[in-house]
């Protein structure tokens, strides 16, 4: 049976750098590779950042059962294709609704770690500085960050991202 590695985090948290840097030192794990609707950004790659699908073709792929979990995000569905989840030590970086679906599912095979920011108002400071998404996105993310929180409560592990490299490594003695 696979070990799955959930890490979920709000929105400008750096949850993608920790598990970058995380990767670049343990190329024993592998990332799973979602699919979502939402548009990409500019410096994404379809095929390596996400699979880019249309909504269509993601209901598509949920009704045939294609997908471990998926949920919708700030207007957007993502999902984890069950096929990602085979053999080896992988990481699925979702969302906190999703990480409960896959608890729910693979019990004590999943492990669910959430990277908190330091404080609100540093990750409202992150995610206007990322300069990707405009205000309304903003807003909407900046609400889901209450819930999140809440969620995880949750979770398994905590670890507060307040430098990169100390995160990288509390993700480390985690999960190695
Ligand atoms: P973003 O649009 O910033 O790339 O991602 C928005 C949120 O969707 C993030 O919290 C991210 O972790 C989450 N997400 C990415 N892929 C998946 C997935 O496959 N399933 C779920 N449930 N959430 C995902």
């Amino acid at each position: 049976m696979e070990k799955l590695f959930v890490i979920s985090g709000p929105s400008g948290v750096g949850k993608g750098t920790v598990i970058k840097r995380f990767l670049e030192q343990n190329p024993q794990f592998a990332l799973s590779v979602s699919c979502t609707t939402r548009p990409p950004r500019p410096n994404e790659i379809p095929g390596v950042n996400y699979f880019f699908l249309t909504r269509s073709e993601f209901e598509t792929a949920a009704a045939a059962g294609e997908f471990l979990e998926w949920a919708e995000f700030a207007g957007n569905l993502y999902g984890t294709r069950r096929e990602n989840i085979r053999g080896g030590k992988i990481i699925l970086e979702i969302d906190t609704q999703g990480a409960l679906q896959v608890k729910e599912k693979l019990g004590e095979n999943a492990t669910l770690i959430f990277i908190a920011p330091p404080s609100f108002e540093d990750l409202e400071k992150r995610l206007r500085g990322r300069g990707t998404e405009d205000e309304e996105t903003v807003q909407k993310r900046l609400n889901i960050v209450k819930n999140e929180l809440e969620l995880s409560k949750q979770f398994d592990h905590r670890i507060i991202n307040d430098d990169i490299d100390d995160a990288a490594r509390n993700l480390e003695a985690l999960i190695c």
